[in-house]
């Protein structure tokens, strides 16, 4: 019989009242992802959402692959289904979990019945089917406490279902109900990975991304760009804002300090942020800075660069050594294509001595003879958007 999908809930089913809104969120989005993979049913019962095929055309692998980056589920695991008779059901839990069965010292049976008539207790069926197993590989050990392997066996409406534990699932919160934030994307490793730990607190991230073309060719654009394709399976439906920002920079650079050069630039990729996310109901930014990486990201530098901001700025990897930052990016697939040698603005016009301890007035002294208004509301007039879905 067909093999279906389950979803372990995770810290939503302590939300009280507002849990059924993020079910419906979670099977929402679930549903969104699967729309590719052919036909599926997706529903909740007891905290587990089921995802099961609705005919042959419908491609499990691919909707495991899209289910394991699902934020809002901590566990997933595949199941069996098989009719809801005790000896279908080891049948079943032998010819599908043979190969864990064996290579497990000891074991467990775990009962769940939703349907009522069923003739045994959940406590009769796990020592049945135990029993049965425990005489096909007679080399487990019974382990109430401590099992290597859990056998879990769910008497459900129509069928029974057969699973062996849950592996971890992508965690978090389902996207959409945090809110909307504006995500600034380098090509670099970290904003990736700042952006998809703000999407699995639940939020919905946008991306917006600084072009210094000609100084920046195309292909650092096309790399930004894949870097947010790569996150797309995560965070669902995204709006890439593409900023040109070469004038500000070549503004800057003739009218400004070049020891101030880094932190001027960066104070009005935030103005721009703040203005785009103002425009379109965006509650947050976010960054990948980390505290003392760089000399625009000591504290006083940091302080620079919120002193212009009008909406929050979330940094997740702030407190984050590279090490740990790019653990992650390679667990979630963005590392290579970041790695990838592209400059990108902040490199082109580096200063030789950057100011690592900026003072608010100093920099705006160097602003006052800049016509900022004009050049931020250039460049968001300027900015292209690019719609990526899943
Ligand atoms: P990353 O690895 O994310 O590029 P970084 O260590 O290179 O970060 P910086 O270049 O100083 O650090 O940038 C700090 C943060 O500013 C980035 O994480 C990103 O959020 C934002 N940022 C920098 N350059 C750009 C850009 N061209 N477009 C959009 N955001 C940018
Ligand atoms: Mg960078």
């Amino acid at each position: 019989m067909e093999e279906i999908i389950l979803l372990k809930q995770g810290e939503m089913v302590l939300k009280g009242l507002n849990r059924r809104g993020f079910e419906e969120k979670l099977m929402g989005n679930a549903k969104r992802r699967l729309k590719r993979y052919g036909a599926f049913k997706v529903y909740t019962r007891q905290s587990t959402t089921y995802v099961e095929p609705q005919d042959g055309g419908a491609d499990l692998e691919g909707a495991w692959e899209a289910i394991t980056k699902l934020f809002g589920a901590v566990g997933v695991c595949r199941a069996r289904a098989c009719p809801k008779e005790k000896d279908a059901i080891v049948a079943c839990a032998v010819e599908y979990l043979g190969d864990k069965l064996r290579a497990a010292r000891s074991f467990k049976v775990e009962s769940k019945r939703a349907d009522k008539t069923f003739p045994m207790t959940s406590i009769q069926l796990s020592q049945y089917v135990g029993g049965e197993l425990h005489d096909r590989f007679p080399h487990l050990t019974a382990d109430m406490h401590a099992p290597e392997l859990t056998v879990h066996v769910e008497v459900r409406d129509f069928d029974a279902y057969v699973h062996a534990d849950p592996e971890p699932g992508a965690g978090g919160l389902p996207v959409g109900m945090g809110g909307r934030a504006l995500s600034l994307l380098s090509g670099g490793i970290d904003s990736p990975v700042a952006s998809w730990m703000i999407a699995k607190r639940g939020v919905i991230v946008d991306m917006i991304h600084y072009h210094s073309y000609p100084y920046t060719s195309l292909e650092a654009k096309e790399k930004v760009l894949q870097l947010a394709r790569l996150l797309v399976p995560y965070t669902g439906k995204q709006c890439v804002h593409v900023v040109p920002f070469t004038k500000i920079q070549e503004e800057l650079r003739r009218s400004c300090p070049e020891e101030l050069f880094t932190i001027l630039m960066r104070r009005f990729m935030m103005r721009i942020a703040c203005r785009v996310a103002e425009k379109n109901g965006i509650q947050a930014l976010v960054t990948g800075e980390s505290v003392g990486q760089v000399a625009s990201q000591t504290l006083d530098a940091l302080a620079c660069t919120d002193a212009v901001c009008t909406v929050p700025v979330l940094r997740p990897v702030v407190g984050m050594d590279k090490e740990e930052i790019v653990r992650i990016a390679r667990k979630i697939g963005t590392f290579d294509t970041s790695i990838l040698p592209y400059e990108d603005c902040c490199t082109v016009f580096t200063p030789k001595h950057p100011r690592t301890k900026p003072k608010l007035e100093e920099l705006e002294a160097a602003e006052a003879v800049l016509d900022v208004e004009a050049m931020t509301a250039e460049a968001v007039e300027g900015i292209e958007r690019i719609v990526l879905d899943l």
